[in-house]
């Protein structure tokens, strides 16, 4: 295949599911002044349109019981469990199921829902990244990402909404607004099918992270019962380290997640003062660095060896300045903690560059020179919009981009000008 070239791999398969449409969300945009909504319309339903049973959406003790109600032992729950989710099995539907009871087999065939997700479309770009697109029906679509690493191993990267309500002004998904939210079932079944693709040509699933399509903690409960039935022993098995959960700051769901949950967990930081993180994350106006520094401190200080995962994109002339680098230090150095800088990673909707390397060798060497954990984090899959802040399809209704402080006015007018040139925006 041709370096620069696209592998496009017509859906072979037409899940049921596909067009299913659970949870609407109404409020599409985060707006301060309209209140960002917190509390969602509950998308925990584990019954798609036709009320068949989501058997994705279901933890193990939940499926035994299911299982035990509709007649049966709960030997044939762990068989199903392991059928679904079982190193190398993955099961696709109730055909592939083998050695079951006919009569619960039957029953299954008539009340449950293997799959929820259509693959539409499969992207591979230049380092190996694959991008996976999902049709949930209509104009609503996820994406998925594997990244491969050394010694085979690959990091999958899940989408936890279609689009995302808190207009980060660096974010391409951020732009799309609010959709909806994914299920837990939705959720679970990236990783199954990741696990599947990856079996064929990359490696084995080693780390998931939950940083595609939307605000993970915006979609809390889902997020939660997906990571529970992820990190299950008798099924997908993932250690509860290895799965990431990032957020922007949203900071009740925060402390909830620190106080429900083994995984771990990334705050995505991006500035040091509240003038600019008000601007580029217009949550930081609800919940300032001092509130959500603050409860990180609070939530951690019960945790023990457990470190949060700082990230920072860096923007050239926004964020990335000898002074930042020393107010970070000084906002992070009392939390246990690891600091991931994040190369920009350029597209239409956001007038920024990305921070020079020798900047940001500079900006890292300043961090460890403090003695702080902190490593640099270089774009993977952006030849194919794969990469960090590049997912979505955008439609004609965009988020609003906010004013731009005064003393930023130049820099972004410079990059404009130079985001021109290159034909970037
Ligand atoms: S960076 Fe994350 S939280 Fe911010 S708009 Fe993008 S997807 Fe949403």
């Amino acid at each position: 295949m041709a370096a620069a070239s696209v592998l496009r791999l017509a859906a072979a398969t037409t899940w049921a599911g596909a067009a299913r449409r659970p949870g609407k969300i109404s409020s599409p945009y985060f707006s301060i002044r309209c209140n960002l909504h917190i509390s969602t319309e509950s998308t925990l339903s584990h019954t798609s349109e036709d009320s068949k049973i989501l058997l994705k959406g279901m933890a193990y003790n939940e499926l035994e019981a299911w299982v035990k109600n509709a007649g049966f032992k709960s030997g044939q729950a762990l068989m199903l469990w392991r059928w679904m989710y079982g190193n190398g099995k993955w099961a696709q539907h109730v055909d592939d199921l083998e050695g079951f009871n006919k009569s619960f087999v039957s029953m299954l065939r008539d009340t449950a829902e293997f799959n929820v997700l259509s693959c539409e479309e499969t992207r591979v770009a230049m380092d190996g990244t694959k991008k996976m697109i999902f049709n949930l029906g209509g104009n609503d679509r996820i994406e998925t990402v594997l990244i491969p690493g050394p010694r085979n191993r690959v990091t999958v990267c899940v989408s936890s909404q279609v689009g995302c309500a808190m207009n980060c002004q660096f974010c391409y998904t951020g732009r799309m607004g609010l959709r909806r939210n994914l299920t837990a079932a939705q959720i679970v079944e990236q990783l199954v099918i990741a696990q599947r693709s990856c079996a064929a040509d990359m490696g084995q699933v080693s780390n998931v992270v939950f940083m595609g399509m939307g605000e993970p903690l915006h979609n809390i409960d889902n997020v939660l019962r997906a990571a529970e039935i992820m990190i299950d022993l008798h099924g997908l098995h993932i250690s509860p380290r290895k799965i990431t959960v990032s957020t922007s700051g949203l900071v009740p769901q925060l402390r909830r997640f620190c106080r429900e949950s083994s995984c771990s967990l990334a705050v995505s930081l991006n500035a040091t003062t509240d003038e600019v993180r008000n601007w580029i994350m217009p949550i930081n106006r609800k919940y300032n660095l001092a509130a959500l520094l603050g409860a990180l401190k609070e939530e951690l200080s019960s945790k023990k060896d457990f470190k949060v995962l700082f990230e920072y994109i860096l923007l050239a002339g926004i964020n990335d300045s000898v002074e930042d680098a020393h107010r970070l230090i000084q906002l992070v150095r009392d939390i246990p903690c690891k600091i991931n800088l994040i190369t920009f990673n350029p597209h239409t909707e956001a007038a920024f560059i990305p921070t020079s390397e020798q900047k940001m060798l500079h900006f890292r060497d300043i961090i460890a020179n403090a003695g702080l954990v902190v490593a640099i984090r270089h774009s993977r899959g952006d030849d194919q919009m794969a990469a960090c802040g590049q997912l979505g399809q955008l439609g004609l209704d965009r988020a609003p981009k906010l004013k731009v402080p005064r003393q930023f006015q130049s820099v972004l007018t410079q990059a404009e000008d130079h985001l021109s040139a290159a034909a970037i925006l």
